[in-house]
């Protein structure tokens, strides 16, 4: 007997699972398929999970700020059982230094005031005061390992910095994940592990659903692509990326793991740190542990790979982010063995992820994630939602782009943002920062 859905998910990281959570909330008999054993095992295992509002766009900083009020109040979104072991959400807020790279915040902020989104900013002293272990002085631009002038200051202190109260990190980001595939098996989604989507079957230019690694077919008139890093795999195995003038990649990360120092309880004391002069983010994590990734200066050399063959050994990568966050951090000290981790980010041309329709009727695209979308995932999964009814309800989103009013905020997105037919979108910080 055949296999029928109304829709099939491929991948089951945070946001394969938030989209499977809502489509099963309105009545869809949804599968998940995901290579790997358990839900948010791929590239979602790694993520920092740092929840903040500041985004180059409008629309970005809207969509994070509404995302936000989810993380905020897990267990109801997750109309969770009493007692189930949750993800944990850490409010320490997050502060972003102000630099001649991010031109002191000015475009960022004239977005979070148009959405009335807090914010207040700090002096140098402030944070000196609240922060006494830093060192407030410029070290920009960023510079790889053999430059002699690597780690010298370039001269004066950093103008101050902003201070989100509305932000923080998830500690487990596969607990998290594991969370809503529960809420959704609970209102009748179905996951199915350790396969692979070897093919996607069309018929008059309309999926029919999945071929397995294992010869089964499943079918289901509707598709989408949440497959992350190996997304561009998935895309072109139906054809899809005919008319897409934004593609995504997989790029190569490392993120470092470093021990605070035993002088500073740093998951007591410290918070989100954006500091794009030392280019880099940090955050606290378990056991007083700092976790330490990049910013993306333009002296590092990005390395795209294929998903399913790339070196996940340690570079100099995770020594150069250690070595910049020491210079802001002197008491930090390096051990002489790092630890931390290497993964993938799923990354379009500028950064912002797709959500969207495509040419082939019935795929959808989730993904293009570019290294910040985990905390936008119970968003996005709505928004797709409504993506997919109204197209399969005979709306051209192409021709007339869909808003998505957000359920917490009231505003509205609009979902061309994130269309695959989008000019590379010049607002863009080209970075992680989105
Ligand atoms: C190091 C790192 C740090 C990050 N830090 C942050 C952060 O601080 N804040 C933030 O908001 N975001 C962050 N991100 C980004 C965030 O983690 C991702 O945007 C998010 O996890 C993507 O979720 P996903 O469900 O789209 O993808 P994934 O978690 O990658 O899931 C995709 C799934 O698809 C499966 N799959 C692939 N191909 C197939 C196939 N053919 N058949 C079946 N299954 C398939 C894979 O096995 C995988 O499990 C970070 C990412 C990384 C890598």
């Amino acid at each position: 007997m055949t296999e029928k859905y109304d829709a099939i998910i491929i991948g089951a990281g945070i946001i394969g699972a938030a989209i499977a959570y809502e489509l099963a909330k309105k009545g869809k008999k949804t599968l998940n398929v995901d290579i790997l054993p358990a839900a948010g095992y791929g590239s979602t295992s790694n993520s920092c999970a740092i929840v903040r509002v500041y985004y180059s766009t409008l629309d970005g900083c809207a969509m994070a700020y509404d995302g936000y009020h989810y993380w905020d109040n897990w267990a109801e979104y997750l109309n969770a059982d009493k007692g189930e072991d949750l993800a944990v959400f850490h409010k320490t807020g997050n502060l972003v230094l102000k630099t001649e790279s991010n031109d002191r915040m000015s475009g960022t902020l004239g977005h979070l005031d148009a959405l009335d989104i807090p914010f207040t900013h700090m002096t140098t002293d402030q944070i000196s005061k609240e922060f006494p272990f830093f060192n407030m002085s410029c070290f920009a631009p960023a510079k790889t390992l053999d430059d002699p002038a690597f780690g010298e200051p370039t001269g004066g202190s950093i103008e101050g910095g902003v201070f989100f109260p509305k932000g923080g990190y998830v500690s487990d980001p596969q607990l998290a994940t594991q969370n809503i595939q529960h809420a959704a098996e609970r209102v009748g989604a179905e996951f199915l592990f350790n396969r692979r989507v070897v093919e996607i079957p069309t018929t008059d230019n309309r999926v029919q659903g999945v071929v397995l690694d294992d010869g089964r077919r499943i079918e289901a008139p509707i598709v989408v692509n949440v497959a992350g890093p190996h997304s561009y795999q998935i895309t072109e195995m139906v054809g899809a990326e005919k008319d897409m003038r934004i593609s995504t990649r997989a790029l190569r990360q490392e993120v470092v793991h470093v021990p605070a120092p035993e002088s500073v309880d740093y998951a007591a004391n410290a918070l989100v740190w954006s500091d794009s002069d030392a280019a880099l983010y940090a955050r606290p994590a378990v056991g007083n542990k700092i976790l330490i990734g990049s910013e993306d200066p333009p002296c590092d050399v990005h390395q795209f790979v294929d998903p399913d063959d790339y070196d996940k050994n340690f570079t100099d990568q995770l020594t150069v982010q250690a070595m910049r966050f020491a210079q802001r951090f002197p008491e930090m000290g390096i051990p002489n063995s790092l630890q931390g981790c290497v993964d993938l980010y799923d990354v379009t041309e500028d950064w912002i992820p797709l959500y969207d329709r495509t040419c082939v009727d019935g795929f959808y695209l989730a993904c293009g994630s570019s290294g910040n979308q985990f905390k936008n995932a119970p968003v996005a999964a709505k928004a797709m939602v409504e993506l997919i009814d109204a197209c399969e309800g005979g709306h051209d989103h192409d021709v007339i782009p869909l808003t998505y009013k957000l359920e917490n905020m009231g505003h509205e997105i609009d979902l061309a943002t994130f269309s695959r037919l989008r000019e590379v979108n010049q607002d863009s910080s080209f970075s992680v920062l989105g």
